[in-house]
């Protein structure tokens, strides 16, 4: 037959994609050193290192690989416990793998004798994690394009053994879909689940035990298809550290907590991200209210000159450091505070192993800037660090808590403690220098960079960043301790520097707030900015209604700036109705007056709906201030309104979407069910967006 034209430039084009797809691995291989600098930095890209974990597991000679999908660390952080356990309890030869850095064409090369694991958290609304964009692509792509009809034998995947661990949140409606759709595409091209697929639940605070509950059934089954055996778990050590005592900690190439090379050169070199943080200078810090123990910040973070920019509705990370209480605690109960600025170096000891920062550094420098030291402990980690112990009865007593659940919960989580003050309270202050401090740096997290909703709009000021925050504060009655948030309580400091306040710290905590070598001097804080897509419509004429009770207006903050610059500027700006709630009118509502300012200029478009919870004798909440506006609710969403919600994620986010159903089931006379699909499709179109936590 004749080709005409068309059929040429068609097969062209197929032939192309199809080089482009079998050479993707080779072609577009980028390898990472995240201490390096600036990633996209040409320069980073560290040649040799490869992108396909066949040949990667082959020369280390692993047969097991962990895959994570991380956004804040736990993924990440399950996915090494489950490769130290594969290795110490079943001789596995085990790594883990960031999804992002290697490529899945190979997927169906997998040898019998191999398991792939993954380990993959759902993000928001019901997204792959950011670094697993581009595997959830591949695999949902090959899903769609793999023939359903074929015959089970010729399944791309019958030889990958795989198993799979999903942590999701159940207050948001795409519950654990990472998980649940990758193995779905996963079975449909022909793979061998080994166990069932776990889902932790972040949403009802049982993410732990749900993973602990998992994991031995799954162990079970995977020894049975790979014909392993149990032997006595003991410690392997996958980092190893070493003292340098004849280095001086001030040399020029110890990190002393510079987040990579450019830092610790002293150079600031963008493009600014989550692997290498802008110090940015705080240009004006205040308190939105101050009532006894509660404190909420405002902060103006300017980006001018850094490269990094914003649009409003975006979120800023901030890098904490963390309390020097806390890291004074931490070296004492572990015996280091002697030497908490010895040099050490820390290398992997083997090609897989992933250490967390940039080294040579100090025992100091570690815990102050790089772990997070004071988040709460895990059951399992109890368990490994019990035979460690300074006596037989404290290892008796660790085994147990590590071993029942409910003894866990009454003598840990239910006290709030972090590591050491689990470790102080247990031996009553003697020092557990039989730790190896490479099993705590492998059992704690990384420190996670925190979020907020930036409070300001681009449009306004392109420069410079507002957040609004409140300072973490959580009293047990009868506990020991007050527990005090990393990030937050930081800010708090930085603010009180700024103001020249003569107790610099409220609360005793002592941070470090110069930072390494007093690179933030003069109120300085490392962040960097995270895209969203909380937005407002691109049309100002469009009606919307933002829900944001407390700091849940942040984001709004910004939005209904960015509409009083454009009505001042002219433009038409459609109804903007914005529902907050706090306690009491006169303590904790926050930007007051702006809002008045606000109204101003934008008149009757804008309208603001306040609930205060404690100011009469009925509790309001913005849950009923909506169902008093029902049908101008509905008005607007007929006229399609984009509807916003932001704030607490565990009650408030979800009795509004229950209410909205309720709102527009009444006012269009139509069944809850009905309503619910109405609500769900506007989640689907974006008209109906989140911002939660
Ligand atoms: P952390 O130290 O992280 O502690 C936070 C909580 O963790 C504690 O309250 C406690 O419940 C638990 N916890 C910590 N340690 C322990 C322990 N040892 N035992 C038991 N429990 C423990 N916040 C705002 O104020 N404003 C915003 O605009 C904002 N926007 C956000 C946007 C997004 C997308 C996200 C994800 C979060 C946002 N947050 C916002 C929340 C913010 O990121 C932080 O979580 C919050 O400020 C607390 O941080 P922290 O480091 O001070 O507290």
């Amino acid at each position: 037959a004749q080709l005409d034209t068309l059929d040429i430039v068609v097969l062209a084009a197929l032939l192309l994609g199809t080089v482009a797809y079998f050479t993707k691995g080779t072609y577009w291989a980028v390898a990472k050193d995240p201490y390096a600098g600036s990633l996209a930095n040409g320069a980073a890209a560290k040649a040799g290192k490869t992108r396909d974990i066949l040949e990667k597991m082959d020369e280390s000679g692993k047969n097991c690989v962990i895959f994570y999908g991380s956004q804040t660390g736990t993924a990440e952080d399950y996915a090494s416990r489950l490769a130290k356990e594969g290795s110490s309890r079943f001789g596995l030869k085990t790594m883990t793998a960031d999804l992002e850095e290697y490529d899945f064409e190979n997927l169906d090369s997998f040898p019998e004798d191999k398991v792939v694991m993954f380990v993959l958290a759902t993000y928001g609304e019901g997204e792959p994690t950011d670094n697993a964009v581009e595997f959830y692509e591949f695999i949902s792509s090959e899903d769609v394009s793999f023939n359903q009809g074929v015959a089970a034998s010729e399944k791309p995947l019958t030889n990958l053994k795989y198993v799979a661990f999903g942590l999701g949140n159940n207050t948001y409606e795409h519950y654990n879909s990472m998980v649940r759709n990758v193995t779905k595409f996963l079975d449909r091209l022909g793979a061998n689940r080994i166990g069932a697929a776990g889902e932790g639940d972040d949403g009802a605070g049982t993410m732990e035990e749900d993973f602990l509950a998992w994991k031995e059934p799954m162990w079970k089954d995977l020894a049975d298809s790979m014909d392993l055996q149990e032997r006595e778990a003991v410690y392997e050590p996958v980092l190893e550290v070493t003292e340098k005592p004849d280095m001086d900690p001030e040399s020029d190439d110890v990190y002393l907590g510079e987040p990579n090379k450019n830092h610790l050169e002293g150079k600031q070199k963008g493009p600014f991200n989550a692997h290498n943080p802008y110090i940015a200078p705080i240009a004006e810090s205040k308190e939105l209210f101050t009532v006894k123990d509660r404190n909420c910040l405002h902060m103006e973070i300017d980006i001018s000159g850094s490269n990094l920019s914003y649009t409003t509705g975006d979120h800023i990370a901030i890098w904490p450091t963390n309390a020097g209480k806390e890291v004074d605690r931490f070296m004492n109960i572990l015996g280091l505070s002697e030497k908490r600025h010895m040099v050490i170096s820390v290398k992997g000891l083997d090609a897989t192993a992933k250490i967390p920062f940039p080294s040579p550094t100090t025992y100091d420098a570690v815990v102050r800037y790089h772990m997070e030291i004071c988040a709460p402990v895990s059951r399992q980690f109890v368990s490994a660090l019990a035979p460690f112990s300074p006596n037989d009865n404290i290892k008796a007593e660790m085994t147990k808590i590590g071993n029942d659940k409910d003894y866990f919960h009454d003598q840990v989580a239910a006290r709030n403690y972090n590591l050491a003050q689990l470790l102080e309270y247990l031996s009553q202050g003697q020092t557990w220098d039989k730790v190896p401090f490479t099993i705590v740096v492998e059992g704690l997290h990384k420190i996670q960079p925190r979020y907020y909703s930036i409070s300001s709009s681009s449009l306004v000021q392109k420069n410079k960043i507002s957040i609004t925050a409140v300072v973490e504060s959580v009293e047990i009655p009868g506990a020991t301790h007050v527990l005090k948030g990393v990030t937050t309580n930081y800010l708090l400091a930085l603010k009180q520097k700024q103001h020249g306040d003569p107790t610099p710290d409220p609360h005793g905590l002592e941070y470090a707030i110069d930072g390494p070598r007093n690179k933030y001097d003069g109120i300085h804080v490392p962040v960097h900015v995270r895209h969203s897509n909380f937005k407002l419509p691109s049309d100002p004429s469009k009606p919307i209604i933002m829900i944001g009770p407390g700091t849940g207006v942040a984001p709004f903050r910004g939005f209904v700036q960015e509409r009083a610059k454009q009505a001042r500027d002219g433009e038409t700006v459609g109804k903007t109705m914005l529902f907050f709630g706090c306690r009491k009118r006169t303590e904790d509502f926050i930007y007051a007056d702006e809002w008045e300012a606000y109204k101003n200029d934008m008149g009757d478009s804008f309208e603001m709906l306040t609930a205060f919870s404690r100011d009469g004798a009925q509790k309001v909440y913005v849950q009923h201030l909506l169902k008093q506006r029902a049908a101008e609710i509905d008005r607007l969403l007929q006229q399609k309104a984009y509807f916003y919600v932001c704030g607490d994620a565990a009650n408030m986010a979800r009795e509004v979407n229950t209410v909205l159903a309720q709102i527009i089931a009444e006012q269009r006379g139509i069944s809850e069910s009905k309503a619910e699909d109405i609500v769900k499709a506007m989640r689907n179109s974006n008209a109906y967006q989140e911002d939660v936590w």
